[in-house]
Formats: C-alpha cells, sequence, structure tokens
C-alpha cells in the first residue's frame, strides 16, 4: 500500500472514536496564536487533542522567518513519514508562513503530506482534512489574501489567565529583511468593537491579563482611517472591568506617537512595558533595512516613555550583520544600544531569507564577522540587563503566578511569573505557606538579580502574600474539568488550600 493509498484508509472524524490532533508550532507569537486557532478549529469540528506525540493529525504551523526552517520542515517531515507507515489513517498537515512561500514544492518534496494551507485560510483545515480523506489524494489551498479575520475563529486557548488578542494582519511596511509583507499581505485591522468584545469574553472565562498582538500595532487603525485607534483602543481596553494586564507587541518606532505614550501612562492596567524593535543603531543601516526612522528618533521614543512611565522596561529586537554593515555601523549600533539601557534584547545574526529583498543585496557580511559582531553585542547587553536588573534588587513586585514559566522551578522548589514591567520572576514557597495558584498575583521583594530573571525569596520564610485572583479560580476550574475533580474555593489568604496539579489534589497544610 502506498502512502497516498493511506489517505482513504482514514476513518472519517464522524467515526464513533474521535480523532486526535496535536500541532506543532514553529515561529513567533503570531504563529502561537494562529495556533490557538487551528486547535479551536479542530476541536470545533470534532477533534481531541492527543495526549503525547501520537496523534492521528498532526499539524504543522511553519515559520518562515527563521534560519533553516525549510530544512526543519523537511526533516520533521521525512521522521513523520515513517510514523504514518504504521499508523493507519494518518494524516499530515502543513500550513502558515513556509506553505504560504513554497505551496506546491511541499507536496512535491514530501508527497505523503496530505493537506497543506496558507496563513489566510486557516479556518479551512478541518474541511481540508476531510476532503483529503474523501478524495484519497492531497489538498493544496492557499489564498493570496485574507478572507475572514482570523479572530472570528474559535479558539482553543492555551492559558486560562492570559490570552493573545489579534488587532490587525499583515504589515504595509517593506523591511528589506522581512518576509511577512509578502506572506502575510497588507495590514488588515480588526474592529474596534470585534477586539474588545474578544477582550471581554476572555476577561469572563477568568482572564485577567491581555496582549494585544499585530506585526505593527500602532498603526492600527490606518484601514479604517484614525491615526489615533491605538491609543483609543488602549483606553477602551483599560475601562473593561476585571482586566488588570494589558500589554501589546508590537509597535514599529516609525508609527510611535505620543498619544499612544499618553494612553500607556493614564491607563492604569496597561503594564509599564514596552518592546519596541530597534533592529539597527546605524540610520545608514536602517536606511537600507527601509525602517523609516532613524536612531536619534527611537532614543527620544524611549526619552518620552521614560519621563511618563519612569518605571517602564523596554526591550527590543536588534539583527546584526546586515548585508552591507561596516564596523562603524556595528558600533554605532553598540552606541545606541548602551543609551538605550534596555531591560533585555532579542538579538539575531543576519541570515539569508529568500524572497526578500536583502537576500540579493551585495556585500553580505561573512559568517565568522556576523558571528563575532553578535557575541559582543550580547555580551553588551547581558552587562546591562544585568545592571538594569539589580537596581531592582529590594524593591516590591506583583507576580502574576505563570504556568510553565520557570523550567528549573521542580529542582529549586520555586513558582514563577511576571511581575508588571515583564521581568520574570521566581520565587520560592516556603514551608508552611499557602500555594498561589497560576493566575493568582504574588507581591514580593526582589532579592537577587541575574541577566535574565530575578529572585524574590523571603529569607525571613513567611507565609507567601497572596492576592487570589478570577483567573486563579478559572484555572482550578479547568484543572477540574480536565481529571474531573471537584474545583477548590478560593484561596483563602493564609488558610490551607488545595492546589491542583492537574492529577489527585494534594492539600498543603499549614
Ligand atoms: S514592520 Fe517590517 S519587520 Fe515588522 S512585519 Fe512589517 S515588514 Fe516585517
Amino acid at each position: 500500500m502506498t502512502l497516498l493509498d493511506d489517505r482513504s484508509a482514514a476513518p472519517s472524524p464522524d467515526a464513533l472514536t474521535p480523532r486526535t490532533y496535536i500541532v506543532r508550532t514553529y515561529g513567533c507569537q503570531m504563529n502561537v496564536h494562529d495556533s490557538e486557532r487551528l486547535s479551536g478549529s479542530l476541536e470545533a469540528a470534532g477533534y481531541v487533542p492527543a495526549e503525547g506525540d501520537d496523534a492521528d493529525v498532526v499539524v504543522i504551523n511553519t515559520c518562515a522567518v527563521r534560519e533553516n526552517a525549510d530544512n526543519k520542515l523537511y526533516g520533521n517531515l521525512g521522521q513523520l513519514a515513517s510514523v504514518k507507515r504504521g499508523r493507519e489513517g494518518m494524516q499530515i498537515a502543513v500550513g502558515g508562513c513556509l506553505a504560504q512561500k513554497d505551496k506546491n514544492v511541499i507536496l512535491e518534496k514530501a508527497p505523503w503530506v496530505d493537506v497543506v494551507f496558507g496563513t489566510h485560510n486557516m479556518g479551512s483545515l478541518p474541511s481540508l482534512l476531510e476532503r483529503a480523506r474523501h478524495n484519497g489524494a492531497a489538498e493544496l489551498e492557499i489564498l493570496e489574501s485574507l478572507e475572514v479575520f482570523p479572530s472570528t475563529l474559535p479558539t482553543k486557548r492555551d492559558s486560562t489567565y492570559s490570552g493573545w488578542v489579534s488587532i490587525s494582519v499583515g504589515c504595509n511596511n517593506t523591511c528589506t529583511f522581512c518576509i511577512v509583507p509578502s506572506l502575510r499581505g497588507k495590514e488588515k485591522d480588526r474592529r474596534p468593537g470585534d477586539v474588545l468584545a474578544e477582550i471581554e469574553a476572555l476577561v469572563a472565562d477568568g482572564a485577567i491579563e491581555v496582549t494585544l498582538l499585530g506585526q505593527n500595532v500602532n498603526s492600527y487603525g490606518v484601514e479604517f482611517g484614525d491615526r489615533q485607534a491605538f491609543a483609543k483602543l488602549l483606553r477602551a481596553a483599560g475601562r473593561i472591568e476585571g482586566l488588570q494586564r494589558i500589554r501589546f507587541t508590537s509597535p514599529h518606532p516609525a508609527a510611535f506617537t505620543d498619544d499612544v505614550i499618553d494612553a500607556m501612562a493614564e491607563t492604569p492596567s496597561v503594564m509599564p512595558q514596552l518592546h519596541m524593535p530597534l533592529q539597527s543603531g546605524s540610520d545608514r543601516v536602517l536606511k537600507a533595512m527601509r525602517r523609516s526612522y532613524r536612531s536619534e528618533r527611537f532614543l527620544g521614543i524611549l526619552d518620552r516613555v521614560r519621563h511618563r512611565i519612569p518605571d517602564a522596561a523596554i526591550s527590543t529586537d536588534i539583527i546584526v550583520g546586515f548585508p552591507g554593515e561596516t564596523e562603524e555601523d556595528f558600533e554605532d549600533t553598540l552606541r545606541v544600544v548602551e543609551q538605550s539601557r534596555f531591560a533585555s534584547a532579542f538579538t539575531f545574526q543576519y541570515s539569508i531569507r529568500p524572497g526578500t529583498p536583502a537576500a540579493t543585496m551585495p556585500d553580505q557580511i561573512p559568517k565568522q564577522v556576523v558571528q563575532e559582531r553578535y557575541e559582543r553585542l550580547a555580551e553588551l547587553q547581558d552587562r546591562i540587563s544585568w545592571q538594569e536588573n539589580r537596581a531592582q534588587v529590594g524593591r516590591g513586585v506583583e507576580v502574576l503566578v505563570a504556568s510553565g514559566e520557570g523550567r528549573k522551578d521542580g529542582a529549586t522548589h520555586r513558582m514563577s511569573g511576571r511581575a508588571r514591567d515583564n521581568r520574570l520572576v521566581h520565587f520560592e514557597v516556603p514551608q508552611h505557606s499557602p500555594v498561589p495558584r497560576p493566575g493568582d498575583l504574588v507581591h514580593a521583594v526582589v532579592t537577587q538579580a541575574a541577566p535574565f530573571h530575578l529572585l524574590a525569596d523571603d529569607p525571613s520564610g513567611s507565609p507567601l502574600r497572596i492576592t487570589p485572583t478570577r483567573a486563579g479560580d478559572a484555572w482550578d476550574r479547568a484543572e477540574a474539568d480536565s481529571c474531573a475533580v471537584p474545583s477548590a474555593a478560593p484561596a483563602e489568604q493564609g488558610a490551607p488550600r488545595v492546589v491542583s496539579l492537574g492529577l489527585p489534589t494534594l492539600r498543603i497544610g499549614r
């Protein structure tokens, strides 16, 4: 039996045992959020999440932005081919940016794939899977432009306490290193009423934090002709009762206007945090990147943000080794980084992305030069991050307790979460302390700083100061639903309480 024949052997999702699925996600937050929508669409069509890696349907949500994305995808597909041979009825779907870019190349290189779909038609996945199964042939559907705003699709959220909300998709800029405009199309803005309705629904489900998401959030409104739409949206979201933390990503320095800074400063639930990509500190390189601001404007925005929001933690993205970058250009980047005092930075080594204008520019920088500059930049930024974090020692922080933020929490007996300024904080749970739930707020004092996190361990061993939240209650309910354990009552401050670990409950005594 050939792999193509296997397709017709797939039982219908209507069969008595629901088909299981898994979504593997590569790339940015936009992709992570898209994957929530893919899961939501599949579950609305009757699929159920697989336990572990063994699934009837494997969906790969690809990213074309990162280096070697193609190699990783085809490596993954190669492994899945042998899994599929041993599992009757299994289907493989590939979607996202790389699918949008490569289209039928994927089916030529990996003919055992059942469905290829683009960034504009995520909602079609269940029907494409069904069609591929029924016809016994691969389905390819790539739309060139968006038909339905993705946020109208069902969503399966990964977190009960925090959610992503798309305000726009696509981008009208033409940065020469970026593949997004050609894959995600022109910016499409969602109506403010729809955005606010989705936030309200999230809050009604227990979320206390949202992150507004767009390739270029502060050009929001360009489609319906309101230049101040983003600031207005922040203020309107700030009036939603029960919503305690609003974040957004990412703004573009060229479109960053003072009305947004005012809205940030005057809306208590907008967090004192800003992630704004610098990309380069050299004006010459910024021009070659077709980024229309210059370093002076960038630094001016930081000054104005810090003037209005003194505790703001500012982070950024920087690309090292863009074609034509000289040592002098790179030193400009170091200078701007030194002046900017970023709390953290995502630094990237430039590498060619086929299909982007920069890919064919002359003067590509040799790998070892890029590596050497990258290391110098990382060393500088790590030093600054550490200095900025050390300045936090002794300060009080409000930590939104997270699940899955602290990879070493099991070994260190700590829990983790994000402070209001988005710094990662780990804190010890003293022996006789009540234990917070993901979604609860913990009030602690920073005792130690590392470049990438803060510690807030109380040396006195006093019980944690916890504010139980609706988000914590929602976490309890979700845990109870997933393991048929009755949900616990909200934790009284300092009282023994039930901690749900996803298995039988464990009672923590005092
Ligand atoms: S602003 Fe530039 S880097 Fe960001 S998505 Fe648009 S084109 Fe890409």
